[in-house]
């Protein structure tokens, strides 16, 4: 019988109660301690316990925590924006913040639409997405999530489906040789929008890297150069969605920088605070904002906890701590050195049948056997067995859809702390 009040993912699971958590590690009530090997959800970027993050927050608190963004802005807000603006580079420079990851993909799909209906296109209202991706839990973002088992229980709420096929080479969704394809993946976004009309569409959306709905997946070079073109041609937005991929994970600040595409909105959420509260974003360019600015000025969104000082300093102190440990290069740094290890590991147990990733964000895909790639007939009890290994072991993985329904594959997620020592 469930004897605890709180509400947990698994009615009657086991969940140790954590005490404390300091670099890398987190330690229960019991005495065991957990190398977070997964960050959580891919989320403590900058390990647990840090002193100036700490500080920070007790120092905000002491001002002033929550005010209200409708009558106030604030120090920690304003400069949260700033340093966002910095970070993100190019014409990226407007911050709206938010709680979440799934709120960020909210504001961007409503600023989206806004952007066109300011600009007398008010049909353009549709959002196309891909299959084997995750925007978040709220209804828009699900509607735009290409991650069945997360999809299912809701159907009758979600407003559309994706209509693209993801980069997943390791089992092309188009049965396509990947050295030869051409990226037919990426056309389908053409072809998708010629269906729909480009007169009905505000944006395409799309994580720069795939994290949980198909367990990392990197597309080949030019495939987002390619979509970006595709959107242009299109006056459609680009919105890249690096909740999980922003602030150094991939070992670059943003993972579209490795190849050079700017998106016109992006989000960020998980690594913006490390864990240390909620607090998530949607960015835009200079070229979203200015039809709102000129037109309503006005933006329908937004939450009331939306850039409370707290969050935004925190955040602050977080991205400050990124850059001055200089942890987007030692993401790339140690993810080298994770993924040499790993592929060892590869060669002595056949079923690995594949590492992928980019920094400190590594997928492992599960099959029966390597030549064949034949998944496991209970891919779930696969992914569950080794994640609670490594629990019962003292290392926190992240469990992964796979396969191409996002339901017959077993993956997991490796995303250790950007602050891991080589010998950790
Ligand atoms: N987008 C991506 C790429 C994610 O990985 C997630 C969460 O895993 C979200 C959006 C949703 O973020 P949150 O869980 O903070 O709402």
């Amino acid at each position: 019988m469930e004897q605890s009040s709180l509400i947990k993912p698994v009615l009657g699971g086991t969940y140790p109660t954590i005490s404390h958590g300091h670099g890398v590690f987190l330690y229960d009530k019991d005495g065991k301690d957990y190398l977070d090997a997964s960050s959580g959800a891919v989320t403590a970027n900058i390990g647990h316990g840090v002193q100036e993050v700490m500080e920070a927050m007790v120092q905000q608190a002491k001002q002033v925590s929550f005010v209200y963004r409708s009558q106030f802005t604030s120090e920690a807000a304003e400069e949260l924006a700033d340093k966002m603006a910095e970070l993100t580079k190019g014409d990226l420079a407007y911050s709206f913040f938010v709680n979440s990851g799934s709120e960020a993909t909210e504001t961007a799909l409503k600023i989206a639409i806004q952007h066109w209906q300011e600009k007398g296109k008010p049909k353009k209202q549709k959002v196309i997405s891909r299959w084997m991706s995750y925007h978040g839990i709220t209804m828009g973002a699900l509607s735009m999530s290409g991650h069945p088992i997360r999809r299912e229980r809701f159907t009758s709420m979600l407003e559309s489906y994706p209509s693209v096929s993801p980069p997943y080479c390791y089992r092309c969704p188009l049965q396509l040789d990947p050295h030869t394809c051409g990226m037919v993946c990426a056309s389908e976004l053409e072809a998708s929008i010629r269906r729909i009309g480009s007169d009905n569409i505000a944006a395409f959306i799309a994580e720069p890297v795939i994290g949980a709905a198909g367990g990392v997946i990197v597309p080949p070079d030019g495939y987002f150069q390619k979509l970006k073109k595709i959107c242009e041609e299109n006056d459609i937005l680009f919105i890249a969605d690096e909740v999980m991929t922003g602030f150094g994970r991939t070992g670059k600040m943003l993972a579209c920088e490795y190849w050079d595409v700017e998106p016109d909105i992006v989000t960020f959420g998980k690594g913006m605070s490390g864990g240390y509260t909620p607090i998530a974003a949607a960015v835009m360019t200079k070229k979203v904002m200015e039809p709102i600015r000129n037109g309503s000025r006005s933006i329908i969104g937004g939450h009331t906890l939306s850039a409370n000082p707290l969050s935004c300093a925190v955040s602050l102190a977080v991205l400050k701590y990124v850059e001055e440990n200089e942890l987007v290069e030692k993401s790339a740094d140690r993810g080298k050195d994770l993924s040499r290890g790993l592929k060892k590991l590869a060669r002595k147990y056949s079923f690995i049948g594949d590492i992928r990733g980019r920094g400190l964000l590594i997928g492992l895909e599960f099959v029966q056997d390597k030549a064949t790639k034949k998944p496991f007939a209970n891919p779930a009890d696969v992914t569950n067995a080794i994640i609670g290994l490594g629990t019962k072991n003292g290392i926190l993985l992240y469990p992964a859809a796979a396969g191409l329904d996002g339901v017959t594959g077993s993956a997991i997620i490796i995303s250790p702390p950007l602050t891991i020592t080589e010998e950790e």
